[in-house]
């Protein structure tokens, strides 16, 4: 038996009581045939989890488990009818419940004495998770495949723990840590580096260059890496250019599992399905298939933001709050049982957005840091939010009073909803008058998914979706876009405000609007997001003026606003900011994702103001960090 499990079975009193002892991941299960003692433990497994350090849970073995027709009456008795139950599923071999519910407030209880009570009266553990309030087909589909799979997930994340643990040994120290740059080195787009220990082989991030069509995927050749030793991958956040190259691993036979947040799971999937329709379309092939979309979902262990876990016998993980998109995370690395931590920025940014908390600074441990540096380079000083806000209300409104029409190319992710946010409030409050704002392509999708995660959004946000009812995202200032035919209407109906995807006018919905608005001068584009070299929205942003879309010439007459500083990234003062603020400061910073002037004049920065060592990687560098 693994040596871990052998030391909590010892601290229980009467062997007997203890059937079954599994992993799931890190956590570590305990299945009991004893009901008294399932559910009353008198303190027993706080005590072992006190002592040893590591997440236990104590489940009651299947077979005591209530009928699972039987108690569904019963847990709907006791849920009642306000919680909006939906579907509640019985995870048999795992003996857990998940309910899933409009208003899991009102499943919990106060206390959580409705879950208590669910327990006491079944057996079944119960598990609640949100019905998004916009219908969402993406986390229908995941949650699908989840369940469909339950007991292959089991097995697995029973291997992820013995994989973790076979090695436990309270205290040993390791001797070196070294990352490799495979992709977003001195580059933005790509992001993947591998991170190895004399234990571990980990991927931090695995996106593609969406932009450009050389060197659009990591260099997954490198010497250094063989996908069979791979022990974990970590996802920053869902945008392609750190998820996209995820599927193709599973493609390449990785069975290991990945770990991100929830809302970065459902997104980057969405993403990810996108990817393959535009490439299809495009007639290109795709670097991947849905099976291995689905492949990946089943092999994904969602965190929360400050959950703490163990993912390799040496690596323990824990993701905080990076302010960049819903769920995206700063990856906090602790290395050899206390011998390094490093901080993965991932995107990030520093200040408070209208849709998210700023990025934490305060870490238990820190010596490394590997830092974004989208806009790293000395002039990339980006106006205050409240300038950009006037001017995107400007630019709305003379557009409408010329009665043309704005189209605001969006992400899909983040700056969409960021920019929904906005509008809604300038409506809401009379700034803007009743201009019909219609929602293309993917963002509807991924606003769906926003309000599946309220607990990920802004603070403010948050309350009044909680306490006043009032969720920006469901206001009906805004229409959905869902038909060829629709699209149309809109192209040829009145003064309008248009946000469609793709963010960088690389095929989707915004292109088509693009084609039909781009000749009249009265019609405005407005750039909220940035433009990777290469890309179309890039080039109109340089000024041409005569572009080519789906093999058309198209003059480019409308009127072209940039306005960056709605970027869901830090700028050149939050950059030198948030090191400066970072506690405890490291001693190490390591600068990538961004253009290698930008990167250069960073890390050069970083070092005169802080005087520590600092560094800007090319892509195949390795840099051992300790
Ligand atoms: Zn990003």
């Amino acid at each position: 038996m693994i040596k871990i499990l052998e030391e909590i079975l010892k601290d229980i009193p009467n062997k007997n009581l203890i059937n079954d002892i599994e992993f799931e991941g890190a956590n570590i299960v305990l299945y009991t045939k004893d009901k008294e003692f399932f559910l009353d433990d008198k303190g027993i497994v706080k005590e072992i989890v006190n002592k040893i350090k590591k997440r236990i849970e104590l489940r009651p073995d299947p077979s005591i488990t209530m009928d699972m027709e039987k108690a569904e009456d019963v847990i709907k008795k006791i849920i009642g009818k306000d919680a909006k139950a939906g579907n509640i599923i019985f995870d048999y071999q795992r003996a857990v419940v998940i309910i899933e519910a409009e208003k899991p407030g009102l499943v919990i209880g106060k206390y959580g004495e409705l879950l208590k009570e669910i327990k006491k009266q079944t057996l079944w553990v119960p598990i609640i998770r949100r019905t998004p309030a916009i219908r969402s087909k993406i986390i229908e589909n995941i949650r699908q495949v989840l369940y469909e799979n339950n007991d292959y997930r089991k097995k697995f994340l029973n291997k992820v723990g013995e994989r973790i643990y076979k090695k436990w040994v309270k205290e040993k120290q390791y001797e070196w840590i070294r990352v490799t740059f495979l992709g977003g080195a001195r580059e933005v787009g790509r992001s993947c580096l591998l991170l190895q220990t004399p234990e571990s082989k980990i991927l931090l991030d695995c996106g593609v260059n969406v932009a450009s069509d050389d060197n659009a995927y990591p260099i997954l050749d490198a010497p250094e890496f063989n996908i069979q030793d791979l022990d974990a991958v970590i996802i920053s956040h869902a945008h392609l250019d750190h998820s996209g190259c995820l599927p193709y691993l599973f493609k390449m036979g990785y069975k290991g599992p990945v770990y991100c947040t929830a809302p970065t799971r459902d997104i980057m999937s969405l993403l990810h399905l996108d990817f393959i329709s535009v490439a299809q379309k495009e007639a290109k092939k795709a670097l991947f298939s849905s099976t291995d979309v689905k492949e990946m979902v089943k092999h994904t262990i969602c965190l929360d933001y400050e959950e703490v876990t163990d993912i390799t016998p040496d690596v323990r993980i824990t993701l905080y709050n990076a302010g960049h998109t819903l769920g995206s995370s700063m990856v906090h690395l602790h290395v050899g049982n206390g011998l390094h931590n490093i901080l993965y920025t991932g995107d990030m940014k520093e200040l408070s957005t209208r849709l998210l908390e700023p990025a934490a600074v305060k870490f238990p441990r820190l010596e490394t840091c590997i830092l974004e540096s989208t806009y790293g380079g000395k002039d990339n000083v980006l106006p205050s939010r409240k300038e950009c806000e006037d001017q995107l209300m400007n630019t709305i409104k003379e557009t409408i009073e010329r009665k043309g029409k704005v189209l605001i190319p969006v992400l899909g992710v983040g700056r969409s909803q960021e920019i929904m946010v906005i509008l809604e409030d300038m409506i809401k409050n009379g700034k803007l008058k009743d201009v019909p704002i219609y929602i293309d392509g993917m963002v509807w999708d991924i606003t769906a998914i926003h309000t599946t995660y309220p607990d990920f959004l802004h603070n403010k946000i948050r309350k009044n979706i909680f306490h006043n009812d009032q969720n920006p995202f469901l206001s009906d200032v805004f229409t959905r876009v869902g038909s060829h035919k629709e699209r149309m209407e809109v192209v040829d109906g009145k003064p309008c405000v248009v946000l469609a995807t793709s963010g960088m006018l690389v095929g989707g919905a915004s292109v088509e609007y693009l084609k039909h608005f781009a000749e009249n001068k009265k019609n405005s584009l407005i750039f909220v997001s940035y433009q990777g070299v290469g890309s179309l929205g890039n080039k109109i942003q340089r000024g041409d003026k005569e572009v080519k879309i789906d093999n058309d010439m198209v003059s480019v007459n409308l009127d072209i606003s940039i306005l960056d500083g709605f970027t869901g990234h830090a700028d050149r003062s939050e950059l030198m900011r948030f090191v400066q603020r970072l506690d405890p400061k490291p001693k190490k910073v390591i600068v990538d994702h961004g253009e290698s002037s930008r990167c250069l004049d960073l890390a050069s920065s970083l070092h005169k103001a802080n005087r520590i060592e600092t560094n800007a990687p090319k892509n195949l560098e390795s840099i051992r960090v300790r």
